[in-house]
């Protein structure tokens, strides 16, 4: 199908920040680096089968002060971008599964370890269930790149979560991840990993995930609840998680997952001027936008649910419009 044309514009600073990630070293897909301000043909997400791609004018603003990229823009298949003071928002429904333990949780596991953990005989019924009904894996940094650049997604787009770095994700989700094709998004906590705690990944397993082509993302430092922290100890957990694994895989580190859902307005500044385009919350939903990606809303999966759960609680918040 022709995709519909929709226009959207963009902020200087979403255009400015677009840019810099855009060519940023570890920059993978082409660089789509949009003029601030200017306005840019947006192709939804599939509208057939898919959440369907919005964009909410928001209230206008005095224009900020235009950034010049340092190289040229890549051409766009568009119409000559052209000036305007409007800012707007974009927004996708995209569910974001987050997953914790991937393993027969032991003996004497309580109701919340339990509860964290999926089997890998459920997790492979679960993204069998996930191809057989036809959608797309992506990573956060894929959906970032969506909601801040408008570059396109596939049909029926979801992105699977795994918090904490547990050994068990190595060791029992990436054999499935990889005999699906299906790319991740795992957040660490770095200094668990860096002191070798039991349970946890190696940075070994860590730069194979990122070499098998899934997102590493920032889990902090010490996995503390970072809410009402002072500014130098959430800068540290945030800066210094950063730096650490990206000495490990190479790449920029550019998602964030707040520890145990909790955060302030320090920490949303924190993330933006250290380079993080997106956080993950644990606020209940599916409705992402491009204003909002240091809160993007997750599906907890249960260690409860079978794959005809997990089919049943992606169509309610399909429809709940959360
Ligand atoms: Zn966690």
């Amino acid at each position: 199908m022709t995709p519909k044309r929709i226009l959207v514009t963009v902020p200087a600073a979403i255009a400015f920040a677009a840019a810099s990630f855009a060519m940023g070293p570890g920059a993978q897909t082409p660089a789509v680096v949009q003029i601030a301000g200017a306005i840019v043909p947006v192709f939804p997400a599939d509208e057939t089968d898919t959440p369907t791609a919005t964009w909410t004018p928001m209230a206008t603003d005095t224009p900020a002060p235009t950034s010049t990229p340092t190289s040229p823009p890549t051409p766009m298949d568009s119409p000559t971008p052209t000036r305007t003071a409007t800012r707007s928002v974009r927004a996708v429904r995209v569910p974001i599964l987050m997953y914790h333990y991937l393993s027969v949780p032991p003996p004497d596991a309580d109701i919340y370890r339990l509860d964290l953990s999926v089997t890998p005989d459920t997790f492979e019924a679960q993204m069998k269930y996930l191809a057989s009904a036809g959608y797309h894996p992506i990573r956060i940094s894929d959906l970032t790149d969506y909601l801040l650049n408008g570059t396109q997604l596939p049909s029926k787009p979801i992105v699977l979560t795994f918090d904490d770095g547990y050994r068990d994700n190595y060791e029992n989700a990436l054999p499935v991840l990889k005999k699906y094709k299906f790319p991740a998004t795992f957040f660490i906590i770095a200094q668990f990993i860096d002191d070798q705690k039991p349970g946890y990944m190696t940075w070994d397993q860590v730069e194979d995930l990122a070499i098998e082509g899934m997102e590493i993302g920032s889990h902090t430092l010490d996995h503390i609840d970072l809410r009402g922290k002072s500014r130098s100890v959430q800068a540290s957990e945030i800066a210094g998680s950063k730096a650490m694994i990206e000495s490990r895989i190479g790449t920029p580190v550019e998602s964030f997952c707040y520890p145990s859902g909790q955060y302030d307005a320090q920490t949303i500044s924190i993330l933006r001027s250290t380079g993080y385009l997106a956080a993950t919350t644990e606020i209940q939903g599916m409705y992402q936008s491009s204003n909002d990606t240091y809160q993007l809303r997750r599906i907890r999966v249960r260690g409860s649910y079978s794959a005809a759960d997990l089919a049943y609680w992606i169509k309610y918040f399909t429809q709940s419009g959360k």
